[in-house]
């Protein structure tokens, strides 16, 4: 049973004229920006207008801890969509944006696959609006507008060698990760060493993100840290006058967009935060705006719920005081199987025990999500291979836990193979027996906030962090950051710092080696263990096998 790829079922698309998808949502045609035919913006005047509109029902799609089998969140948040929209609801979709890198990098798109994607999906995986572009370019002005200020007698005293901002590209290019700039003679400044990021690694990124409207949006660039003068005081974008213009370049960007699935349900898909550095959700613009358009969204947070539903809950909806209605926890018999032990190489053999084995994470992940007062529905997002006993050994332990668990197969049917989990959906929030609280309220000091994250949700013995990164937590508390939540960068493929330790780790500790004020974005990040800012591309990129066909297609691209 062999199914086309993702790009030639989305090439089949029957797409509808955007302003028809739009209308679905009440979205007037004069407050549609079309960028083509099936693209488009949603006015910000509009979007303003619905400030005073009660606001939908929201259902967040997560994942067990992920695994190189893939688990299919994007694809099983498109899907959940598309099967609300079949049972009547008035459902809308938010997703994140695709960075260009991974791409070209390892195969794997941003708009979910098989029979539940967003279309126009080439365009979506590349350069889509422009809003990258846009972020990029702001970034890189106020990197430009630094070194200047420098070059022209640095009247604000910055320390070359303590700036901490650096430039920004949506391409995966290790050769950038570290390089010296200005040199060249006196005419090209002062040279220091710096380096490039992945654009979605960008604090601007987190920021559109996080931002309300263009005045909160200006005032978080402002205040954004670009390193520190001789005597260590931080200096911001404000402070070299660039967040005027900064906020120029974004004004578009910070519309969101608007598509619509295979089955022509309307999909937000708006900004693309790394979920390490930054906290990996579409944007508060998008969410609030669908929540006032439709009585569900359906939504999706980046990496398995221990990162991505964990920041989610403690910096999204926090911050923009959003409120979840429940939480659907996505399961493959396959990345149980590697959760319970089993190699890559060997995912093809039958081995129920091993999916037992597995379900520890999930059941994890399952109490995690409950802990934060959500109702929780795991979704099996079936495979071909998935055998009866390895699925039944997934209900059991599900069951057991006192959990429904519901067998979906929208990637290979569509919204119809996940009416199942869409009806009990729609019937959960609409009991409304949701009792959402973040798991730290905000005066908690920023020491306990990263141990809370690490004992309650990683389930981690402790954190080890020295003795200067405390002080630095202690410093910023007293220049009045204590209040900002923590956003965690750890390694997705554990719940614990390391990588190699899967399933339901015990009786380790999180190491906590540096932590970094993203001040504009309004959280302190926690690095434990190695994080990468800007990837690299793999020995056979993807980029080798993507090319145009004889129609003008594109091909290989997923
Ligand atoms: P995530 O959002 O968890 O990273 P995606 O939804 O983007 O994962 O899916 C990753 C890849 O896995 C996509 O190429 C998609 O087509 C594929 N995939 C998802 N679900 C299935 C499935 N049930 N069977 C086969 N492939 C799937
Ligand atoms: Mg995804």
């Amino acid at each position: 049973m062999s199914q086309p790829s993702d790009i030639e079922i989305a090439r089949a698309a029957r797409k509808k004229p955007i302003t028809e998808i739009a209308d679905r949502l009440g979205i007037p045609e004069e407050a549609v920006l079309p960028y083509g035919r099936d693209k488009a913006k949603v006015d910000r005047d509009f979007i303003a207008s619905l400030a005073d509109r009660r606001r939908g029902k929201l259902v967040l799609v997560t994942a067990v801890t992920p695994t190189p089998a893939g688990e299919g969140k994007t694809t099983t948040t498109v899907g959940l969509g598309d099967g609300l929209a079949r049972i009547g609801e008035n459902v809308a979709i938010c997703l994140r944006e695709a960075s260009l890198g991974p791409c070209f990098g390892m195969k794997g798109g941003a708009a979910g696959g098989g029979h539940a994607q967003v279309v126009p999906m080439e365009e979506m995986n590349l350069h889509f609006t422009g809003d990258f572009h846009a972020i990029t370019s702001a970034h890189n002005l106020l990197a430009a507008m630094i070194d200047n200020h420098i070059h022209w007698g640095n009247a604000l005293d910055i320390d070359a060698r303590r700036v901490t901002w650096r430039r920004v590209m949506d391409m995966n290019d290790r050769a950038l990760r570290d390089v010296v700039v200005s040199l060249g003679g006196v005419g090209n400044g002062f040279p220091r060493q710096t380096g490039f990021d992945i654009t979605v690694a960008s604090e601007i990124m987190a920021i559109l993100c996080l931002a309300r409207d263009l005045d909160d949006l200006q005032a978080r660039l402002g205040r954004i840290i670009i390193g520190y003068t001789r005597d260590k005081a931080p200096v911001t974008a404000k402070d070299l006058k660039a967040d005027g213009a900064m906020v120029v370049l974004l004004r578009e960007a910070m519309q969101p967009n608007l598509v619509q699935t295979l089955e022509n349900t309307p999909a937000f898909v708006h900004g693309g935060p790394f979920a390490n550095i930054a906290h990996g959700c579409n944007s508060v613009v998008a969410t609030d705006t669908a929540l006032r358009l439709a009585d569900i969204v359906v939504t999706e947070a980046g990496f398995g719920a221990d990162l991505g539903a964990e920041k989610f809950l403690d910096i999204k909806c926090r911050k923009a005081g959003l409120s979840p209605d429940a939480a659907v926890l996505v399961a493959t018999v396959r990345s149980l199987k590697m959760s319970g032990g089993v190699d890559k190489a060997d995912l093809g053999a039958e081995d129920a025990k091993a999916v037992a084995r597995g379900c520890a994470n999930l059941g994890r992940h399952l109490e995690n999500l409950r802990g934060y007062g959500l109702p929780v529905l795991v979704a099996i997002n079936r495979f071909d291979g998935d055998t009866e006993a390895e699925l039944a050994a997934v209900r059991d332990y599900v069951e057991g836990q006192g959990a429904e668990v519901h067998l979906c197969t929208h990637w290979a049917d569509g919204g119809a193979g996940i009416e199942g989990l869409a009806r009990r959906v729609a019937e959960v929030v609409q009991a409304g027996d949701a009792d959402f609280a973040p798991i730290y309220p905000d005066d908690m000091g920023l020491v306990e906030k990263i141990e809370t994250v690490a004992r309650r949700i990683y389930r981690a013995e402790g954190v080890d962090m020295p003795a200067p990164v405390r002080a630095q937590l202690a410093d910023w508390e007293k220049a009045g950051f204590g209040d900002l939540p923590v956003c965690m960068a750890k390694t997705q493929y554990s719940f614990s710092a390391d990588p190699g330790l899967r399933g339901a780790p015990e009786g380790f500790r999180v190491p906590v080696r540096e932590v970094r004020l993203s001040a504009g974005a309004g959280f302190v990040v926690a690095i434990c263990g190695e994080i990468m800012t800007m990837p690299g591309l793999p020995r056979v990129p993807a980029a080798e096998a993507i090319g145009l066909n004889e129609a003008g297609e594109i091909e290989g691209l997923f």
